[in-house]
């Protein structure tokens, strides 16, 4: 009766691999929404949740930027 201890630890073992390795909450490259928190790539123009407008385009360079920056950091 020895097994039943053993796959026990297996189990636990397995499932703290597994939720290290789905877990993106230290992910660097998220951000949460300012509407709906909703977890948001950095590269995301709109909240796939709440269609929340999160990047807006520089009017000089072209380039994507955060909504709530108010110059650009790509040009003058
Ligand atoms: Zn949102
Ligand atoms: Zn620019």
């Amino acid at each position: 009766m020895m097994l039943i201890p053993l796959i026990i630890v297996v189990a636990l073992f397995y499932f703290i691999i597994i939720k290290k390795n789905s877990c993106n909450c230290d992910d660097g490259s998220f951000s949460k929404c300012n509407k709906c928190g909703n977890n948001i790539r950095d590269d995301y123009i709109y909240c796939p949740k709440c269609r929340e407008k999160l990047k807006k385009k520089c009017e000089k360079c072209g380039k994507m930027i955060d909504i709530t920056w108010r110059r650009c950091p790509f040009c003058e």
